[in-house]
């Protein structure tokens, strides 16, 4: 579901509610098994080393487990997390603040890392390589700072766009960990673990449907548990069942894929104004009236990953599964030219 046709209120709400379902374990993470089991590796490795864990960034699209996986990797660690995102630390000075008050070993989280200022960004490499930073004490020509040592910490940072990172920032990092989309059945148990939590009631066949329709994403699959317990309290009964899950996702508009009107628009656009594609990201953003980014980070990977759509060196075009599922006739040649 687009996060921007929620209020401010509903997610702020969400974002609590997020908090009180987050695992504090590598136990309680479901899936993503290979990269769960490299961290344990790294963070068993400081520990018995009694070091910090070395600079590590995690990248995927938006709900997959970044910010939960760093406060899990802080919680295994036995050490504190402070937490932050790119675009907030403004000046050195915030950044400087947050660096200085760590203690030994802890983890410093900086979401959306890729959209860090150039000047933060050119402020932290001492810090992560050396454990260094300059303080300044007065402006001006004639400036006067004082070199601060700090604690040997950890940095976490996450990003959508890993592309998007600078060079000289992605080789100051010693791990690095991508996250997949997730197996439907790894959705199946994050939905019956969040409806323990949340006091829902909930038949295994209603939440096998909310997972097949969750595009392989954890926070979209606990806000349709939310929304479709909506649909089972006002109906007054007890528990979720599978046809209340259905009737619900279809009032949603969230088909059988999981794709909701914004993906219905991306694509019936592409076919019907641009002949099924090559279309420039610009394009298709104009005409369907979201952020380019947002189309990039959020709708984008998970069509490509389903085979709706194919990124090529001229745009992107449209596939016949992609023209199938919205009822329209392929032509062979569509897209080619
Ligand atoms: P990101 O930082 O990648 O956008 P979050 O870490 O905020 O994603 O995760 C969004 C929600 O999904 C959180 O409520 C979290 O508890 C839940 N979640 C994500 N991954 C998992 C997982 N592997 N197991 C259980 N819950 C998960």
């Amino acid at each position: 579901m687009r996060e921007t046709i929620l209020t401010g209120s509903e997610l702020r709400e969400d974002r609590e509610i997020e908090k009180s379902l987050r695992p504090l374990s590598f136990s309680d993470f479901v899936g993503q098994e290979k990269l769960k089991n490299n961290l344990r590796v790294f963070v068993q490795s400081a520990k018995m080393r009694n070091d910090s864990l070395d600079h590590t960034i995690l990248h995927g699209p938006p709900g997959l487990g970044k910010t939960t996986l760093a406060n899990i990797i802080a919680n295994e660690l036995g050490v504190d997390i402070k937490s932050t995102s790119g675009p907030v630390l403004e000046k050195a000075a915030d950044l400087a603040g947050l660096l200085t008050n760590l203690k030994e070993k802890d983890v410093i989280f900086i979401d959306e890392i890729h959209r860090l200022s150039p000047v933060i960004e050119e402020y932290l490499y001492p810090a992560m390589e050396d454990y260094k930073i300059d303080i300044m004490l007065s402006s001006g020509p004639s400036a006067n700072s004082v070199q601060l040592q700090l604690p040997r910490f950890t940095l976490i940072g996450a990003t959508t766009r890993a592309g998007n990172l600078t060079s000289p920032l992605r080789a100051r990092f010693g791990v690095t960990c991508r996250l997949n989309y997730y197996h439907p059945d790894d959705l199946f148990k994050i939905i019956k673990r969040s409806s323990d939590v949340l006091g829902i009631k909930i038949d295994d066949d209603a939440a096998m449907e909310m997972a097949l329709r969750s595009r392989g994403t954890p926070r979209i699959a606990i806000r349709l548990l939310r929304r479709v317990r909506d649909f089972a309290f006002v109906r007054n009964l007890g528990g979720v069942d599978k046809e209340t899950t259905v009737t619900g996702l279809n009032s949603l508009d969230i088909d059988q894929m999981g794709l909701d009107d914004m993906d219905r628009a991306i694509i019936v656009t592409m076919i019907e104004k641009f002949g099924g594609g090559p279309v420039g990201i610009k394009n298709i953003a104009v005409s369907v009236g979201e952020e380019s980014d947002t189309i990039e980070e959020v709708y984008e990977p998970y069509l490509i990953q389903e085979g709706f759509i194919q990124r090529t060196q001229r745009g992107r075009i449209v596939t016949e599964t992609g023209y199938r599922h919205y009822g329209k006739e392929y032509k062979k040649d569509a897209g080619l030219f």
